[in-house]
């Protein structure tokens, strides 16, 4: 029985459809004929409209029909100018395609939003295409840099330092800007994250946007802290919660494995086997552990009260940041948590004490600005699945562009204009 036909429009102006088929690998082919007459010239810049003739056959990937490969074939039209000297002529430019392009505006759509929060890899192997294919619509058609003029309302500045991967020297600088209405940008990708990268970079952002700015978010890192206080001496310094998390929580980690490792000498292997899987429950938060997970942890305890120490002081210094507490209230609690941490003779959370009394004002500034702008931790959680998949991408420039992309292409590419 034959099929059911419809006819729906084609989603591309200015043209005419010479012949639909299908080939012997399902791909639909649609040849095409621009009806748009002339073009500007390249050389004076005048709109042309005598044609010179037509082009060889092109083919151009198209967003897919009915989830096939559909292509474009068409002849692009060529003009000569009257006016300019030896008469050169222009090829038509289209609306729908770049001419130097492989795909046609609306599949560079259709493969961007494939990308967001995806891989290059993943989107070629879905959409059967190489690598370079999907990494070109990344390079012809998202930014690679801020356009300053552009930006308006920003009240947070981000600096944040990424390994793109394990070892000594691979790191760069994620700067990210919040704006007064909660959206998050990228704003540039930094080589390297001394102080010098840094003051440079800063130099570049108009007076107008750093003297608007509430607070600049950083790494607890002497370089960044000190170009910030140097180039926006007006900026308040805030170490976001997650920036101090990965300290204590690292330190706490420490004391886990002293004690099974102690543990592991000690005990018979029987037993110590029964503590099996509490180095993984030992790092969730108290509130989210199920029934099964608190055994485990209270047989880890059992053997060891000092482990059971560090993971209460732990999440008690969480907690603390859950408390909507106001600056000085925060460093009253912060240094009764030192104080019972000292009295309690427990030593892995040394290096973190000295930590948060160095940066002790730029800590604590986190609750003046949760305080005074309903800032949330959106912001760095947002950074935070940024910089993980930032690791193993090189390029700085790819990088600037997927995070841009990450960031804004749901907006950019999700709705498509249907040309009916
Ligand atoms: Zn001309």
């Amino acid at each position: 029985m034959p099929k059911a036909q419809i006819t729906i429009p084609l989603d591309i102006p200015d043209v005419r459809v010479l012949q639909t088929a299908v080939n012997e690998r399902g791909e639909i082919i649609i040849t095409i004929e621009s009806t748009k007459a002339g073009t500007q010239c390249r050389k004076c810049g005048r709109w042309i409209t005598k044609l010179h003739g037509r082009d060889e056959w092109v083919t151009i990937r198209h967003s897919p029909a009915f989830g096939r490969p559909t292509y474009l074939r068409y002849r692009p039209n060529r003009y000569q100018c009257q006016d300019c000297e030896g008469h050169p002529t222009t090829t038509q430019v289209l609306e729908w395609s770049d001419g130097n392009s492989p795909h046609s505006f609306a599949y560079d759509n259709h493969i961007l939003l494939q990308l967001v929060n995806s891989t290059v890899e993943d989107v070629s192997v879905k959409e059967g295409l190489s690598y370079d294919s999907v990494a070109g619509a990344l390079e012809r058609r998202i930014e690679t840099s801020v356009d300053w003029t552009t930006i308006t309302e920003m009240e947070v500045l981000g600096l944040d330092e990424i390994a793109l991967r394990k070892g000594q020297g691979n790191y760069v600088t994620l700067v990210t800007g919040r704006f007064r209405d909660g959206e998050i940008a990228i704003l540039g990708v930094l080589p390297g994250h001394e102080k010098a990268v840094v003051v440079e970079y800063l130099r570049l952002i108009p007076q107008r946007i750093l003297q608007g700015l509430q607070a600049v978010c950083c790494d607890l890192w002497e370089a960044y802290m000190e170009a910030v206080r140097e180039e926006i001496p007006t900026a308040r310094i805030v170490a976001d919660r997650f920036h101090v998390a990965r300290h204590y929580r690292d330190a706490a980690d420490q004391s886990r494995k002293t004690e099974l490792q102690r543990l592991k000498k000690e005990l018979p292997k029987e037993e110590y086997q029964k503590l099996n899987g509490s180095f993984r429950v030992f790092r969730k938060h108290a509130k989210d552990l199920n029934k099964e997970e608190r055994k485990t942890l209270r047989g880890f305890f059992a053997y060891s009260p000092c482990a059971k120490q560090a993971y209460d002081f732990r999440e008690a210094f969480t907690a603390l940041y859950d408390m909507n507490l106001s600056k000085k209230q925060a460093q009253s609690k912060f240094l009764r948590w030192i104080w019972q941490v000292e009295k309690s003779g427990l030593l892995c959370f040394d290096t973190f004490i000295r930590l948060l009394r160095h940066w002790w004002e730029e800590i604590t500034n986190f609750f003046v600005h949760r305080e005074n702008s309903g800032f949330v931790e959106g912001f760095n959680n947002k950074v935070k699945v940024l910089k993980r998949r930032c690791y193993g991408i090189f390029n700085l420039t790819h990088l600037f562009q997927r995070i841009y992309l990450d960031l804004s292409g749901y907006r950019l590419f999700a709705a498509t204009t249907i040309y009916a």
